[in-house]
């Protein structure tokens, strides 16, 4: 590797690289990895940090796995790419044989993107030209969604993330324009209020000939606000969609592989979308891939209209090395009794988050599967609570209002609870 010495190399990324969501006049602070393993990620001064975040929900079976490794050196032994125009392999087969063996079980037609933004991507391209084929309706194109999601950074992603806290304000008329409606304030473990659903009833009444689809992330909101609905908000929905001719898309890409509690989301309230996007778990972190399921009625509508084809065909469209991790990633979930893994985090998670309720400036406590939450009253100042969990040995990177954790599956329970208690210290003194 590199002569540099760790400041060295902090100072030319300081100057040379962005970092997600930073200035280049005044970038946040960054820390120099050198290894990572299981839960743990090392800094190159050798200071130790149980990981809370699966790097932004997708580690789920925590770091150089023995089991994805050698899953990634034996695809590359026989190739690492092939075009998928013309050519298949194994690799994207045998994936999603097993995706299909998770997937609700209308789904049939699977598309592999190469993130989770392209995912959302295609998923709304999907829903524009299946809708145009079965109504014959040109305008009928445009999307409706909840208030406070998070769907990617790309353009049409960017559309439907939440108008106030997402991408709207940096891109002005630039963007589509959307339809929002509230987010619904039911919460997953409270009482039900069908007040909730009624903003979707009237918006479709209105504006069902111009809406292609309904896209929405089921159950829990993550980057919007860490949010938890209640399911009665889907089965609704579903039924509206029906009554109204419009398509359900479930962003899973972060709520899937049991980061809820449920393989996907979808199993809380049982009702099935017609297009479905997955991704960030699905590599085990490895890789960056996700997938696009559809319905097949879906698949074929779009193929009986005007182009006759779906129009999206990525050069590292099912990527083989990608594919034969992601393939290894969903063999290990299937042989892990994952309802009792997912209890066991969940457990500690609202043991140890417990204590922050009673902090002045904790405003809420919130825990579903693997995802803890404590919502505290004023934005997070980043930079600052990102050095003290480095001192804590922690690694969380809050957002918003929100210190969230979302630890890798192999965390052991020690691990989970200095996580935990960490994260109420530093919540408790934080600046009033
Ligand atoms: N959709 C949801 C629900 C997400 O949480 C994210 C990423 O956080 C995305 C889409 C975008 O995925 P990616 O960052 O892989 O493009």
């Amino acid at each position: 590797m590199s002569e540099m010495t760790s400041e060295q190399l902090v100072e030319w990324d300081r100057r040379h690289l962005w970092h997600p969501y930073t200035s280049t006049i005044e970038p946040l602070p960054v820390y120099p990895v050198s290894r990572a393993e299981g839960s743990t990620i090392w800094l190159e001064d050798g200071t130790r940090l149980i990981d809370g975040m699966s790097s932004w929900w997708c580690v789920i079976h925590g770091y150089n796995n023995a089991r994805l490794n050698q899953a990634a050196k034996a695809q590359l032994d026989d190739m690492s790419h092939v075009m998928f125009g013309g050519l298949t392999h194994r690799p994207a087969v045998e994936l999603g044989k097993k995706l299909l063996e998770m997937a609700p079980p209308t789904m049939n037609n699977i598309f592999y993107a190469d993130s989770g933004s392209v995912a959302v991507e295609v998923a709304m391209k999907m829903a524009v030209q299946a809708a145009i084929s079965a109504s014959g309706d040109h305008s009928k194109t445009n999307f409706a969604t909840i208030r406070s999601g998070y769907h990617g950074d790309t353009w049409n992603a960017m559309s439907v993330c939440d108008p106030v806290t997402g991408m709207h304000g940096a891109f002005g008329s630039a963007l589509p324009v959307r339809f929002f409606v509230p987010q619904p304030r039911s919460r997953f473990d409270g009482e039900w209020n069908p007040a909730d659903i009624e903003p979707v009833e009237r918006l479709f009444e209105e504006h069902s000939a111009e809406l292609a689809a309904f896209i929405l992330e089921p159950i829990v909101q993550g980057a919007g606000g860490m949010w938890f609905y209640h399911p009665e908000y889907l089965r609704c929905l579903r039924k509206l969609c029906d009554r109204y001719g419009i398509l359900l898309i479930f962003d899973e890409i972060a709520t899937g592989f049991w980061r809820t509690g449920r393989r996907f989301a979808w199993e809380w309230a049982g009702v099935e979308p017609d297009i479905m996007c997955i991704g960030k778990g699905l590599t085990g972190g490895y890789l960056t891939m996700s997938t696009v399921l559809t319905t097949r009625e879906v698949a074929d509508t779009i193929s009986r209209g005007e182009a006759g084809v779906l129009m999206h065909g990525p050069t590292f469209m099912a990527n083989p090395l990608a594919c034969a991790i992601a393939l290894e990633s969903v063999r290990m979930l299937q042989e892990q009794n994952m309802p009792e893994v997912i209890a066991r985090i969940e457990k500690s998670l609202r043991k140890g988050l417990e204590p922050a309720r009673s902090l002045p400036n904790a405003t809420d406590v919130r825990v579903l599967g693997t995802i803890g939450v404590i919502e505290v009253d004023r934005p997070v100042d980043v930079g600052e609570f990102q050095k003290r969990c480095v001192a804590e040995g922690v690694w969380i990177r809050p957002f918003g209002r929100n210190v969230y954790v979302m630890p890798p599956y192999v965390i052991t329970p020690e691990e989970l609870e200095r996580l935990t208690a960490a994260a109420v210290k530093l919540v408790s003194e934080m600046p009033a």
